[in-house]
């Protein structure tokens, strides 16, 4: 993974326990991963925003056997466009299936081998809504 210095304060902010992403100054587009400049208008005129509890639905999985319980799973992010891939926690991960509801969180990092994060620490994480 490329760590650039974008990345590393997005990770940064959610191993302090803040779930934010970047947020453009100019257009308010909200966007992932985290990059120098706004991919719909370009600016580098960037802040970040408070994203905990957002919804949206899951749009594809990808299990990982060898990894005990870890699914990963992508979601849109309230219906904007903006798509976020990560860990998916909580009960009932298993059985997740696409479509379901699922909101973002900060969760332990359950998957080992990454290279910008250690196991357990605080990660912007995936869980399905209770209905
Ligand atoms: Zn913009």
């Amino acid at each position: 993974m490329n760590m650039n210095k974008h990345l590393r304060h997005y990770l940064g902010r959610a191993a302090a326990g803040e779930l934010v992403f970047p947020r453009c100054e100019e257009c308010a587009a909200v966007f992932m991963p985290p990059r120098a400049a706004c991919p719909a208008c370009g600016t580098d005129a960037l802040g970040w925003t408070p994203v905990g509890g957002a919804q949206g639905t899951i749009y594809s999985i990808s299990r990982h056997s060898n990894e005990g319980s870890v699914a990963l799973c992508e979601f849109e992010v309230l219906n904007t466009g903006t798509r976020f891939y990560g860990q998916l926690v909580g009960p009932g991960n298993q059985q997740a299936q696409i479509g379901q509801p699922v909101e973002l969180t900060l969760a332990e990092c359950t998957v080992s081998g990454m290279d910008a994060v250690d196991q357990g620490q605080l990660i912007p994480s995936i869980k399905l809504v209770e209905n």
